[in-house]
């Protein structure tokens, strides 16, 4: 089954970390974007079997209910959809309830919220455009309007995080309806404000600090840590980006998507007036042998059920070999299953590295 990414290049405002790409929004660009995608979809092939729909950004709660409708019509005229995961990634300041219920009605069965964090401080250093309290109301009303698979996102590193404003993020997150929680380290991307101007960042020892503490607190609170990144109540994992981990095939449609689709990984250029104006969008080839042994080892390590030995027989004596003196204080092998624990995530770089030495 394939997935369904589309990149919505929309922000309302910049925040000073993010290198996603994503421009000013307007109705009138909306409406050109829209079109473009509609346009792009009849280039899948007919009948192509879908079971995962990402609206993501940029910001697609920005769009007006009836945009997302008439791409995600377009997406289940083009193609067939098998109990589709529909997922829209929204900005709590744009969740009103009447885009809430238009949403619901137009299939999207999924909001990732991106709250960031619980408290204002923090949120003023990411420059984010909500208070924790609009984030807070806005996971409610979203609940409230029927949505049960709810997301929410946090963002740490910052060293203001004291240890005791990290408690009250896991207080809060687990005290929300929520069904998933992905925490990402922040991290300083060229070409960002913040590489500019870097606020302080926790030291690395304090944040492996935090990153277990946190695994072991959500853990406690029954959300399963999934992924390096993501945590999940059971059977409540993203359908959608287990994809990109399992190397499952996935097509991107706007502006900065990426796809990897009949056995190549290609990238559509960030350009949103390019986008919308070709009839079909242009793309750059960006790897013809996608998937090969390393990089589904690489990709699968970062789930918590990691990979099956027996899937890769031409190197699996010498994974076997390399793992032995990484378990069980970073791998753990369970029959074929090789794993790892959260402190290998911690160093999955290295861990990785002495893991496929002469695979690589
Ligand atoms: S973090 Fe999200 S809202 Fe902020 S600029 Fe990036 S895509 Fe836009």
């Amino acid at each position: 089954m394939t997935g369904v990414y589309l990149h919505v290049p929309f922000c309302a405002k910049k925040c000073p970390y993010c290198d996603f790409y994503s421009c000013g929004y307007t109705k009138s660009a909306a409406d050109a974007y829209t079109e473009a995608v509609c346009r792009n979809l009849t280039a899948l092939p007919q009948n192509l079997e879908v079971d995962t729909v990402y609206f993501g950004g940029g910001t697609p709660s920005l769009l007006s209910d009836a945009a997302v409708s008439r791409m995600l019509d377009a997406v289940a005229k083009r193609c067939h959809l098998y109990h589709p995961e529909i997922t829209l990634e929204a900005n709590p300041r744009t969740m009103t309830e009447e885009k809430l219920c238009g949403w619901k009605r137009a299939g999207i069965n999924r909001l990732s919220v991106g709250i960031q964090s619980f408290q204002d401080e923090i949120l003023t250093v990411l420059g984010r455009n909500h208070t924790a309290k609009q984030g807070m109301d806005a996971i409610f009303r979203a609940a409230a309007a029927g949505f049960e698979n709810l997301s929410l996102d946090l963002m740490l590193g910052l060293s203001l995080h004291t240890e005791a404003m990290l408690e009250e993020e896991i207080r809060m997150a687990v005290s929300m309806p929520v069904t998933h929680i992905s925490v990402y380290l922040l991290k300083i991307e060229d070409e960002t404000p913040y590489a500019l101007e870097t606020p302080d960042l926790l030291d690395e020892d304090n944040m492996a600090e935090r990153y277990l503490y946190l695994h072991d607190r959500l853990t406690e609170e029954g959300f399963l840590h999934y992924e390096i990144s993501n945590f999940a109540k059971q059977g409540y994992e993203s359908r959608h980006n287990c994809k990109y981990w399992r190397c499952e095939p996935y097509y991107g449609i706007g502006p900065a998507a990426h796809s990897c689709y009949q056995g190549k990984r290609f990238a559509v250029p960030r350009d949103l007036s390019a986008f919308c104006a070709h009839t079909l969008q242009p793309t750059e080839l960006t790897d013809d042998n996608p998937c090969s042994a390393a990089e589904r080892i690489m990709l699968g390590m970062r789930l918590s059920d990691g990979i099956s030995l027996s899937d890769f027989p031409d190197c699996r004596e010498t994974l076997l070999r390399h793992a032995k003196p990484l378990i069980p204080k970073y791998l753990r092998l369970e029959g074929e299953r090789l794993m790892m624990i959260p402190e290998g995530w911690l160093l999955s770089n290295s861990v990785l590295v002495s893991l496929m030495r002469g695979i690589l």
